[in-house]
């Protein structure tokens, strides 16, 4: 029979309609718990260990195995998916950032998140973002706007074309510095001066994490700063993935047994591997939609569905 693995990756998990920003996209709690009961029904909801011994030991998964994954370390993952996973003896693959988690610091992508909640319409921010490119364009040395938009302004299967565009210039398009004083502009301007305190409520802590994973709750590597892994050096790969390894070993996660990654906006190349590969990695994530087959898929680059996928 051949070893077939569903995962399923969830990011915002929330009551939107009774929150601040019902614009984020994302879950709500309803759906998320209609959704466990189809999955706990349709599936057998795996344990990561089951999937590494899969991957190591070739042992079998079940039939319609299928494990849960949530990335980026937001706070309802504490407060809503932690109670309802615990109480059902299901385990949830939790894959933090750590700078959010355990410096309180506000992501990029979660600035970008929130400034486009905030704003009736992506153009305005568009056009900001295109007005500060050509400001910096002989200075920075940038490309120009047609170009940028050329490569970047496509719609998918979830955001416009003008959303896509703003999102992808200040996740990863632009030069660092140039990104985050626009998006640090745009946040300002939308959404709130106070940044950190918005941070220290948007993500779990290291603590809460800690308690997660002593509760049965697996942790697993998500980067440091949730770059886009396959657009950095192989010494930013390294420290990414070196940091986030000090930061499961501190809250209890079993590295030396085994670990898993998801990689930032499922961005990975083979030089990141090869960083892996020196680790003893054992399991990695990408957002390549289909199930998992674990005779033939190379471990490291499991795809995963999403869960709009899925009734909710
Ligand atoms: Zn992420």
């Amino acid at each position: 029979m051949p070893r077939v693995l569903t995962v399923v990756m969830y990011h915002y998990v929330r009551e939107f309609q009774r929150s601040r920003y019902p614009k984020i996209k994302g879950l709500e709690y309803s759906g998320f718990v209609r959704q466990l009961n189809y999955l706990a029904e349709n599936f057998t909801l795996v344990r990561i260990q089951d999937v590494v011994d899969a991957a190591r030991e070739n042992e079998e998964l079940p039939e319609n195995a299928a494990l849960l994954t949530f990335d980026d370390g937001y706070a309802e993952h504490y407060d809503l998916v932690f109670p309802l996973l615990f109480d059902r003896g299901i385990q949830g693959a939790f894959f933090p950032p750590v700078e959010p988690v355990r410096d309180a610091r506000l992501l990029d992508v979660n600035r970008v998140h929130f400034v486009l909640a905030s704003c009736d319409d992506p153009a305005k921010l568009s056009e900001y973002v295109d007005e500060r490119v050509r400001e910096d364009q002989r200075e920075m040395q940038l490309d120009t706007v047609e170009s940028y938009r050329a490569r970047w302004a496509h719609p998918n299967r979830f955001d416009d074309a003008e959303t896509i565009y703003v999102k992808r210039m200040l996740q990863t398009a632009l030069p660092e510095k140039l990104r985050r004083s626009i998006s640090k502009e745009l946040f300002a301007r939308f959404v709130t001066n106070d940044e950190a305190a918005f941070a220290s409520e948007l993500y779990i802590s290291r603590d809460q994490a800690k308690l997660m994973n002593s509760c049965g709750m697996y942790f697993g590597s998500h980067g440091f700063s949730h770059y886009w892994l396959n657009e950095v050096s192989r010494e930013k790969q390294e420290r990414e993935v070196d940091l986030s390894l000090d930061f499961l070993r501190d809250i209890g996660s079993p590295v030396d047994k085994f670990w898993a990654i998801c990689y930032p906006f499922g961005g990975w190349n083979e030089e990141l591997l090869t960083v892996l590969r020196k680790r003893h990695c054992t399991l990695g994530f990408t957002t390549r939609v289909a199930a998992a087959n674990l005779d033939s898929d190379c471990p490291l680059t499991l795809p995963r569905f999403d869960t709009n996928d899925f009734p909710q």
